[in-house]
């Protein structure tokens, strides 16, 4: 099988942070030789139309030579790679040239996350000083006329600090200060899916009776930010509703698609960018498996979820590992994710 586009992301250094919802998971932080960009590329390239690269899927730019990577990455990738809205706040604060060289490839906006007030936001982000530093980052992207996107994930021991985050918006004129600068502030709230480190929030994930709890400013944001009418468009369904629904659903699936996007850890093993890269995902080793084999693991669905996915009724995982009591809130490809990764690990 030719692929389309074969997307790679290592994870060259890992991230400052521990986010208590990273859906990503906590592993720890690697040091991945520059080289490796390019092995990785020359590895893919003969299986696909288009190679795209990228050194991170954690946290980007943290390494203090982000601007020779992003060149590299550049110079490496079929067509020019994408400066998302993510950015490094660690690095924000640490480094003035930083924001300069955010400008400089035209970024206009970039994303923050808080959590409500500042103790809230520091347990959430895993490090002491964190909300300080966003506040910061916040003045230096608006400084340089870049407009901060503020994110906040929702469980029930936050959901009552949203009034403090309104207020926080309110006082610093966010809104207007923006625009002053012909940018566009904008802020969204929601769950986040139930993997990686958030999947532990589980028992406090947020259930339908919390959501009248958001400030009205707040949702007409978040609304305005996913194109919705309804904040339970943004926020799904119940587990309940959900598992009523799936627990009669006979359908299997595939994850294969022609234009695969891989992550691949600091130990080089590789994972399809679905969920958490763990091990029921896991694909093989690009060094000790070779590109070759990982593909073709990829292929023919030979990782635990992707076999379990592609040969397990969605009825009998749903009916195994969910709740048909829960209240608890999920969109429906999330709900999947879920019960599947439950499934795989027992
Ligand atoms: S959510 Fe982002 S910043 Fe937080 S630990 Fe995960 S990768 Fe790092």
């Amino acid at each position: 099988m030719k692929f389309k586009e074969i997307t790679v992301c290592l994870d060259m250094y890992g991230c400052p942070n521990r986010c208590k919802h990273c859906w990503l998971g906590i592993t720890p932080n690697g040091n991945m030789e520059v080289s490796e960009i390019r092995s990785a590329v020359n590895g893919f390239k003969s299986f696909a139309e288009h190679v795209q690269v990228y050194d991170w899927y954690r946290e980007p730019d943290y390494r203090d030579n982000y601007k020779e990577l992003y060149r590299l990455c550049n110079q490496l990738s079929s067509r020019p790679i994408q400066h998302f809205e993510l950015v490094s706040f660690w690095r924000l604060v640490r480094d003035t040239e930083y924001v300069k060289w955010l400008s400089s490839i035209a970024l206009k906006s970039a994303q923050l996350t808080i959590f409500g007030c500042e103790e809230t936001t520091d347990f959430y982000i895993g490090r002491k000083g964190a909300y300080k530093e966003i506040l910061e980052a916040i003045e230096i992207l608006i400084n340089h006329k870049i407009s901060p996107r503020i994110q906040t994930f929702i469980n029930k021991n936050n959901i009552d600090e949203l009034e403090h985050i309104e207020r926080l918006i309110e006082f610093l004129d966010l809104e207007n200060r923006c625009m002053d600068f012909g940018g566009h502030f904008s802020f969204f709230l929601h769950q986040g899916s139930c993997d990686g480190e958030n999947e532990k929030l589980y028992d406090i994930r947020v259930t339908s009776d919390d959501l009248p709890r958001i400030p009205a400013l707040l949702k007409s944001y978040t609304l305005k930010h996913f194109g919705k009418n309804n904040i339970m468009d943004v926020f799904g369904r119940t587990e309940q509703s959900l598992y009523e629904e799936l627990s009669t659903d006979h359908s299997t699936s595939t994850y294969v698609n022609v234009s695969p996007v891989f992550y691949i850890d600091k130990d080089f093993n590789v994972y399809p960018n679905i969920t958490a890269p763990s091990l029921p995902w896991c694909l093989g080793n690009l060094k000790k498996d070779g590109v070759g084999t990982v593909l073709d693991n990829y292929i023919e669905s030979n990782s635990l979820a992707q076999r379990t996915r592609l040969t397990v009724p969605l009825c009998d995982i749903v009916k195994s590992k969910g709740d048909k009591t829960s209240k608890r809130l999920f969109t429906k490809d999330d709900y999947i994710t879920f019960v599947l990764n439950k499934y795989c690990r027992y």
